[in-house]
């Protein structure tokens, strides 16, 4: 068997972009430290809104095709070398936003079966043995089918993998504090008319925003900060960047969150306010 780094860390997303947008820093400063940083991707995204006018001609196989071009371009960002598509590329379907008919396409990943699918994960999670896996909550963070099967995938490949020998010591889902939220917003309300955004988006538009008390896991990544901004921006169809703000497809204006939280949600926490996703694991910490 092949050496495997200390800590290995594996996240599970929904489209090309989501990753960046929820753990930009994080997949940064891990790969920066000399973690295994394994990113498997569910889709490709191809019906994504494409927001660059000289792009919109993009749509379906060719918008997948361009935006898995934009998720290499992010990985070179982030230090990030390993990233996958969940069962290889075009094996599932962008799913669409909830309620278009293509949600009903058999092709599509809401509609996969998730034993099937969690299947292709832990075949990724028996090479990796990662010790952290981190994905969604079990509202997908805000509801779109792609990401509420993403949940569902990587949360029965955590029971399988452990019926398979690798039970992955901690699992977290991505969080904003609420807090931490309302004082972004506020000053993204303050610096609007200095931005290329006409509007803000709402505080209730950021996947996984809780209560505080919820927040386990604090990760720290303003030295990664212009790695994660740059990931942003190599999703052009997808996000508008500028500065600390960004705007995804409905150009609504949103903070630009360089420090990330997390809720751990299976496994024993290192400490009371955690810094560092790998504490309390042996070895790893
Ligand atoms: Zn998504």
């Amino acid at each position: 068997m092949t050496e495997q780094p200390a800590r290995r860390l594996l996240l599970v997303h929904a489209h090309p972009d989501d990753e960046s947008i929820n753990n930009g820093a994080t997949m940064a400063r891990y790969a920066a430290e000399g973690a295994r940083v394994t990113l498997v991707t569910c889709t490709l995204g191809e019906l994504g809104e494409v927001i660059p006018p000289g792009l919109r001609h993009l749509t379906g196989a060719a918008l997948g095709e361009h935006r898995r071009g934009e998720l290499t371009a992010a990985m070179r960002e982030l230090g990030v070398a390993d990233f996958r598509l969940l069962g290889g590329a075009g094996r599932y379907q962008d799913s669409g936003m909830t309620g278009l008919p293509d949600n009903d396409d058999p092709a599509c990943f809401w509609q996969a079966d998730v034993d099937q699918a969690a299947g292709y994960l832990v075949e990724v999670i028996l090479e990796v043995r990662p010790q952290v896996l981190v994905t969604y909550d079990d509202h997908g963070g805000y509801g779109h089918p792609d990401h509420i099967q993403a949940h569902r995938v990587a949360m029965r490949a955590v029971e399988l993998a452990a019926d398979a020998g690798w039970p992955i010591p901690k699992v977290y889902w991505n969080r904003v504090p609420r807090t931490i939220g309302e004082q972004a917003f506020a000053r993204l309300h303050a610096d609007l008319p200095g931005l290329p955004f006409t509007k803000a988006a709402v505080l209730d538009d950021v996947p996984g925003v809780v209560d505080d008390e919820r927040i386990t896991t604090e990760i720290d990544g303003t030295a990664h900060a212009t790695a994660k901004s740059a990931a942003m921006a190599a999703h052009a169809t997808q996000i508008d960047v500028s500065g600390a703000y960004f705007a995804l497809s409905n150009e609504l204006a949103q903070p630009l969150f360089t420090t990330e939280y997390y809720e751990l949600v299976r496994g024993e926490p290192g400490d009371i306010r955690e810094t560092d996703l790998f504490s309390g694991i042996e070895g790893a910490s």
